[in-house]
């Protein structure tokens, strides 16, 4: 009886959000931390932290610190429709273990961590910019219950102070999985599958959208969405996300 009781209580505590019965943990190996939203020293040091010089493009590293606004060879032949991008992390253990934790673990605080990374790669947004997400199909949606790139996207808005719009982009069809894809058919295959529903477009006139995915890996998913933003009148649109495919390890989505 008193253990039910305790039990209730603390699941209670838990759900007004005061989670200070649990000690935090880090959310690359689960080993106990001193606070809230913070990595092991381990995983710390394991963690590739992207940022300047990279292209502002597609966030890949680049060689020297060309100035500001540089971009790669690649997006210099075949630039992304998304005008910028950037991503916390290079893609790697550490990283990839963060991403399942929050895609399949049901470990929500761990997007407020993400967060918390990406919101120091915003620069200078100009007031009224808005943060989206890249969405799921609504079949996986109810299978998982929930969008992991929503759950980075609200704590990016919250860390930044801007309005994050939860359905801002729909899916209009299940899209196969884009792994082993070459660029040319990951294109083909996310062609036309998102679109932004008429309730959103007036409000999207002229605006700058910061779009928000876990996962950045070949840009395909991302640029369906920034194309779908785009029709529906957005100004500008930049990619956020958690971790950056830098090397082909097979994550594509
Ligand atoms: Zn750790
Ligand atoms: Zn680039």
């Amino acid at each position: 009886m008193a253990v039910a009781v305790a039990l209730h209580v603390l699941r209670s505590l838990r759900s007004a959000g005061l989670d200070f019965a649990l000690p935090p943990r880090c959310p690359g190996c689960g080993a106990i931390v001193d606070g809230d939203h913070r990595f092991c020293v381990t995983c710390w040091q394991s963690l590739e932290f992207l940022g300047s010089p990279n292209c502002i493009r597609c966030a890949v590293p680049l060689p020297h610190d060309i100035g500001p606004d540089a971009t790669c060879a690649a997006c210099d032949r075949d630039p992304p429709v998304f005008d910028r991008a950037a991503a916390a992390v290079a893609y790697g253990e550490v990283a990839r273990t963060v991403a399942l934790r929050l895609k399949y673990g049901r470990r929500p605080g761990v997007a407020r961590t993400m967060a918390g990374q990406m919101a120091r790669l915003l620069g200078d947004l100009p007031p009224g910019a808005c943060v989206g997400a890249v969405p799921l199909h609504r079949w996986r949606l109810w299978k998982r219950g929930y969008n992991q790139a929503l759950l980075i996207a609200r704590g990016v808005a919250e860390e930044a102070g801007l309005d994050c719009v939860p359905d801002l982009i729909e899916r209009t069809r299940a899209t196969p999985t884009l792994r082993g894809l070459g660029t040319r058919e990951r294109r083909q295959a996310v062609r036309d599958a998102f679109r932004v529903p008429a309730r959103h477009r007036q409000a999207l006139d002229g605006r700058i959208v910061l779009l928000v995915d876990d996962v950045f890996t070949s840009g395909a998913t991302a640029e369906a969405c920034a194309r779908a933003l785009k029709e529906a009148g957005a100004r500008e649109v930049r990619l956020l996300c958690w971790a950056r495919v830098l090397r082909e390890e097979g994550a594509a989505r």
